[in-house]
């Protein structure tokens, strides 16, 4: 056993320089947004978020093996003030139960967050067209899951966080929210979109978008229309639950994410 050097405890109470370097394994994607990647091929996204005010807002809270490290990389940020998950399923709120810092979600998704089932009552696992990962999500979600959350309180479309707008982007899931900058036309929007081929477990090609594929909808028609409703924002940055940033070098996503809305 090596000398205990209580580097972590350390950790908590230093304040946070700007220019301080980040911690291992978070990356800066956006001015004052962060990301941490884990879990299954590192597919899974929590980020931070460093308000005006200072405060440190988490969103989104991955999968329950990546605990560790989320504590670890907020710590070493300075500490968290709260979590905000963009919806309940068991991919986003693993984390959630080992953070002991408030959690807020959409109202419509009080029930499931407060919900023991890791596979939600409206999602469909046999539309899935590879049926082997039909039935390996069956043992994925319940092993991703951190368990219920109890939510501290809840927000809407149009509230602030951290500087960004929460825009409701229902579909996927009834109370999937989004955060929206106007200023620099950075969203992060979760599972909005999915850059990933949940069917094959695999990236989708660079710079391409897809609607979540419809296994997974609570309301397939509703999610094509909350792509297209971020279309609308005209965004130049969209970051969302899986796979890396979409960012074609600061140009309009518009065309992009419209085409996304018609993939399913
Ligand atoms: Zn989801």
């Amino acid at each position: 056993m090596g000398p205990e050097t209580g580097a972590e405890e350390t950790l908590v109470e230093t304040e946070v320089e700007k220019d301080q370097p980040l911690p291992a394994g978070v990356e800066a994607v956006a001015d004052g947004v962060y990301l941490m990647k884990g879990d299954l091929k590192g597919g899974m996204n929590i980020y931070f978020i460093r308000g005006p005010e200072g405060e440190l807002v988490q969103f989104d809270a991955g999968t329950r093996s990546m605990t560790k490290k989320n504590i670890k990389a907020a710590r070493a940020l300075g500490g968290l003030d709260q979590v905000v998950v963009s919806h309940a399923h068991a991919d986003h709120r693993g984390t959630a139960p080992g953070l002991l810092t408030p959690v807020l979600c959409h109202p419509d998704e009080v029930g499931d967050l407060r919900s023991p089932a890791s596979i939600a009552g409206y999602m469909d696992l046999s539309e899935l067209d590879v049926t082997p990962i039909a039935w390996l999500y069956r043992f994925l979600l319940p092993w991703w899951d951190g368990g219920p959350v109890e939510p501290a309180g809840t927000v809407k479309e149009g509230d602030t966080i951290a500087g960004f707008e929460v825009i409701h982007f229902p579909g996927h899931a009834p109370g999937l929210i989004g955060l929206w900058r106007e200023s620099d036309r950075v969203a992060l929007v979760s599972d909005t979109v999915y850059l990933v081929d949940s069917a094959r477990l695999k990236p989708l090609p660079e710079g391409e978008a897809s609607v979540p594929h419809p296994a997974w909808a609570w309301d397939h028609q509703k999610a094509k229309e909350s792509v297209r409703k971020l279309a609308e924002l005209h965004p130049v940055k969209v970051l969302a639950g899986h796979g890396d940033p979409l960012d074609m070098g600061g140009e309009d996503l518009h065309d992009t994410l419209i085409e996304a809305s018609n993939r399913f």
